[in-house]
């Protein structure tokens, strides 16, 4: 059936075709570095690095590019309010922004430009628009003229006499209320770093000019998918569609893709406060504060959880509830990893990416059936417009299956060596599954029984003494102990060589 993409600009699914066979160029904009990043700003770097990684592994040579907005009006006002300059906030907000992504492991960002060295770019980008009079200078600010572009609005859907009188009226200087500045006159209360020279003096970029700029700088003049949260449709988008267009003359991007946005629901967040304190702290609860709360790891399942298109409700609820399906996998390699005494992801790394049928590597039949199975499933799931929702469930048919392999071979007590290598191979499949959409890339940092000294030492004796009462036949102060560790978010697990012991 082949890749099947959602297409913002045609409103309709549309088989993938590349600009270039084998090729694909895909910008999505990234952040202007003026303040901490939250959540919503790692929805769309998650999606697409999964989106990448999966194009990757699908055979195509894929140029990714992410810009840095480091030129804007946002910086100047907040470095001011620091009392620093823009260049020392650029660099300490980039810093962060990278620092998290890291964490949540999107590394297959291939070109991350700056505006602030594209200038060049920038400039003889506006001077081309000037040139064919598409653009206008007006007191040394310089306008893209939209009435003279016959297509301005495809994007967003939106007609231009919609959008007269509709805009605030700063005009006098403008021709059409809809016009918007390609670049900026500097003022004189300006800090010089912001100050580039221009044909049209002094001044600095339009936002959505530099994305232009550095889009076709890496990608060329029409390249494949441009992304972005579906708050940026309009007019950021519709307005580097208008710009480049007429710039060119050809096509700018094939696919248009949007991310829907995080919606905070507050009255999951906590029954007891729900106060307007409260949504304005978690509006601005920071990736970096995020980070520090839940492991990167949970923060990207949680936004594969959900097709990209449809919004992400975030509550620390939701994040639970998500935690719980990712301990499904985790409590499989650990199991897995017992059982066998090799760690599954060790093994993943010598497999590699999945290629042929899984019967080839694990002997047992109906396992081989349903990982066959549920591979193509998985791959289905992601052609169709990239449904990581429905990527994972596969996973999780996948994990059920070798479950309920251990259970059959009876692998925790007596099972054949022959039957825990296969045990082992497709455990080890699994993850490799899971890495095409960038799970599962390092084991999880361990908080349970190997975990800190003083803490797994106290649940020893605890456990130790559970024993002593079932033995006894005490059943019920045991069960009073295990009930109450699960009050405090402790869970026992009983397994034929032993309990052990997790916390959430
Ligand atoms: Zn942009």
């Amino acid at each position: 059936m082949g890749l099947v993409v959602y297409n913002t600009l045609t409103r309709k699914k549309e088989r993938f075709e590349p600009v270039t066979p084998g090729k694909i160029g895909i910008y999505v904009c990234g952040p202007t570095v003026y303040r901490p990043s939250h959540i919503g700003h790692a929805v769309g770097p998650i999606i697409f690095d999964a989106i990448k990684r999966y194009l990757v592994y699908s055979g195509y040579d894929v140029t990714w590019v992410v810009n840095v907005t480091d030129v804007d009006d946002k910086l100047i006002v907040e470095a001011d309010a620091q009392n620093t300059t823009t260049e020392e906030l650029a660099q300490r907000i980039t810093k962060d922004y990278l620092d998290a992504m890291a964490t949540l492991h999107v590394d297959t960002v291939d070109i991350m430009p700056k505006a602030s060295e594209h200038m060049g770019d920038i400039i003889s980008l506006i001077e081309s628009l000037c040139e064919k009079d598409l653009a206008y200078v007006s007191n040394g600010d310089v306008y893209f003229d939209v009435a003279k572009d016959a297509d301005y609005g495809k994007l967003s859907n939106r007609r231009l006499e919609d959008q007269e009188g509709q805009r605030d009226l700063q005009s006098g200087e403008k021709r059409n209320a809809g016009d918007f500045a390609l670049w900026k006159a500097a003022k004189p209360e300006e800090p010089d770093e912001v100050k580039f020279n221009s044909p049209w003096g002094k001044g600095r970029p339009g936002w959505h000019i530099e994305c232009s700029a550095m889009s076709m700088r890496y990608l060329g003049e029409t390249f494949d998918m441009h992304g972005g949260g579906m708050d940026l449709v309009f007019p950021h988008h519709e307005n580097e569609i208008a710009q480049s267009e007429s710039a060119s003359g050809k096509p700018f991007a094939k696919y248009w893709m949007h991310n829907g946005l995080t919606k905070v629901n507050t009255k999951k967040i906590s029954k007891s406060d729900a106060s307007p304190e409260m949504q304005a702290a978690l509006m601005k609860m920071t990736l970096h504060n995020l980070l520090e709360e839940y492991p990167g790891e949970l923060i990207r399942y949680f936004v594969l959880s959900t097709q990209y298109r449809r919004p992400i409700e975030y509550s620390e609820e939701e994040i639970e509830s998500k935690r719980k399906g990712l301990e499904t996998f985790y409590r499989l390699f650990e199991r897995v990893e017992r059982i066998c005494g090799t760690s599954p992801y060790e093994k993943a790394g010598e497999l590699g990416e999945p290629k042929g049928p899984v019967s080839e590597e694990v002997g047992s039949g109906t396992l081989a059936a349903t990982f066959d199975e549920q591979i193509a499933a998985f791959k289905r799931a992601m052609d169709d417009d990239f449904n990581t929702a429905g990527a994972i469930a596969a996973m999780f048919e996948i994990a059920a299956a070798v479950n309920r392999f251990i259970e059959q071979e009876k692998l925790e007590t007596t099972g054949a060596d022959a039957a825990k290598k296969d045990l082992l191979t497709a455990a080890g499949r699994l993850i490799t599954v899971a890495r095409l959409i960038g799970l599962f890339i390092d084991p999880p940092q361990k908080k349970s029984a190997e975990g800190d000294g003083l803490a797994d030492k106290a649940m020893q004796v605890l456990i130790h003494i559970r024993q002593h009462l079932r033995k006894k036949k005490d059943f019920e102060t045991a069960d009073m102990i295990r009930d109450m560790l699960s009050e405090a978010k402790i869970t026992l697990e009983d397994r034929p060589d032993g309990t052990i012991w997790r916390a959430e």
